[in-house]
């Protein structure tokens, strides 16, 4: 018998899933809203102009195809750290922040997950916002960290459940692990204030947990990288030696170029060059050192100045289509005389939209309507176009009425 001949099919992505139920229809006006990446206004994949400008420089410069260090290219994790934590940031200025190239967002969770698992002294697990990424949930697992889940979303109000938060951040054993969405929280698209992180901070500080943040969506939610840093520099200034995953896939579109980082703010310079090590020690068997592409396309665009300025008018833009159309399908719902309350369609922030709308109306909106979105009733809002916003709304509205 063949070696696999025991192995069990496993079910397929819930996502992925979205996109082949998608392909299969063949009506003309049928959208999908499952996959989280950008469209424009034509519903096309983006390429980012600064993005095509550095790598036609690249394709010119006939750069050499050497190895990269381990822990990646250094003038992109120079600018990456300055982007995530302010050029003012005290720590980076202390040079106490070891930080190193990753295979995009998923990989920095997965060097982080490895990191804690190896390394952090206390107990070895990490509660996760519930709901979250889903992709959260195995990649901790695989790590070795044992998931737990803290409150997050109240389904009653489609909002923040901040007093289910706050009680399960005080009830969870001191020195905890939790994992904090910087911003654009995926699923929900819901944040809290400026003022909830302070709380937030505030009891993390007086529990001493341990928080470990995923910036996937820096930019991308406010059209702001300040902004959208608001929660990590925070916790930072107030003193808290945060871990941080980043990625660029969503504010420089650069998914299949896998460019991401992960950092930990340490207690000193020596102290950073021993994690340094250790980082380097974890990375080295799981895939030897990142690819060079990602990373000069990113570095280039965050140290030349008018590239920078350039790719941030581009992120708002980006952001803003998406804003825009939260506005026109809140609208067109309310124009079609439906009854229910859609506040939260605009309030929401990032590329996600919760819809609040159940698993059978997702189920007839594919169906009926040939509008494919995740069970949950996730939205991308980036699949949303000025040429399809007006059959969403006509859809959601007939499977709500
Ligand atoms: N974290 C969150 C919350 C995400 O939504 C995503 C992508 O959808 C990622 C991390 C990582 O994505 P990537 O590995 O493509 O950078």
């Amino acid at each position: 018998a063949s070696a696999w001949s025991q192995v069990k099919a496993g079910p397929p992505d819930a996502i992925l899933g979205v996109t082949e139920a998608f392909k299969a229809d063949k009506s003309p006006v049928k959208i999908n809203l499952g996959v989280g990446a950008y469209r424009d206004a034509e519903g096309k994949p983006y390429v980012l102009p600064s993005v095509r400008t550095v790598d036609e420089q690249i394709v010119q410069a006939k750069n050499d195809k050497e190895y990269l260090p381990i822990t990646g290219f250094p003038e992109f994790t120079k600018q990456a750290a300055i982007l995530a934590y302010g050029k003012d940031s005290k720590p980076l200025q202390d040079g106490r922040i070891a930080i190193t190239q990753s295979i995009s967002g998923t990989g920095a969770l997965r060097i982080a997950g490895a990191f804690l698992e190896r390394h952090y002294p206390h107990s070895k697990a990490i509660y996760l916002p519930s709901p979250t990424w889903g992709n959260h949930i195995p990649i901790f697992k695989d790590s070795g960290l044992e998931v737990k889940t803290y409150s997050y979303y109240d389904k009653n109000t489609v909002g923040l459940d901040f007093e289910g938060l706050k009680k399960d951040m005080e009830a969870a054993p001191p020195k905890s692990v939790f994992l904090l969405h910087a911003c654009a929280h995926n699923p929900t698209g819901i944040d809290p204030t400026k003022e909830q992180w302070k709380e937030i901070s505030q009891i993390m500080k007086e529990k001493e947990h341990f928080p470990l943040f995923d910036s996937a969506y820096q930019g991308f939610a406010t059209g702001s990288v300040d902004a959208d840093a608001f929660a990590p520099r925070h916790f930072v200034e107030q003193g808290h030696q945060i871990a941080l995953c980043q990625s660029f896939a969503k504010n420089m579109g650069l998914y299949g170029e896998r460019i991401g980082a992960f950092s930990v703010v340490c207690e000193s310079a020596e102290e950073k060059a021993r994690v340094d090590s250790q980082i380097k020690i974890l990375v080295r068997p799981l895939y030897s050192n990142p690819p060079v592409h990602g990373a000069r396309i990113a570095g280039t665009i965050l140290s030349d100045p008018a590239l920078y300025e350039q790719w941030l008018k581009e992120v708002k833009g980006m952001a803003d289509r998406i804003i825009t159309m939260r506005t026109t399908l809140y609208d067109l719902l309310n124009e079609l005389g439906s009854k229910k309350e859609w506040g939260h369609i605009k309030s929401q922030i990032g590329m996600f939209c919760y819809t609040g709308l159940t698993a059978d109306q997702v189920a007839k909106l594919a169906s009926e309507h040939h509008v494919y979105l995740t069970k949950d009733g996730r939205i991308s809002v980036a699949g949303v176009t000025p040429g399809n916003v007006r059959h969403l709304a006509e859809s959601i509205h007939a499977v709500t009425k």
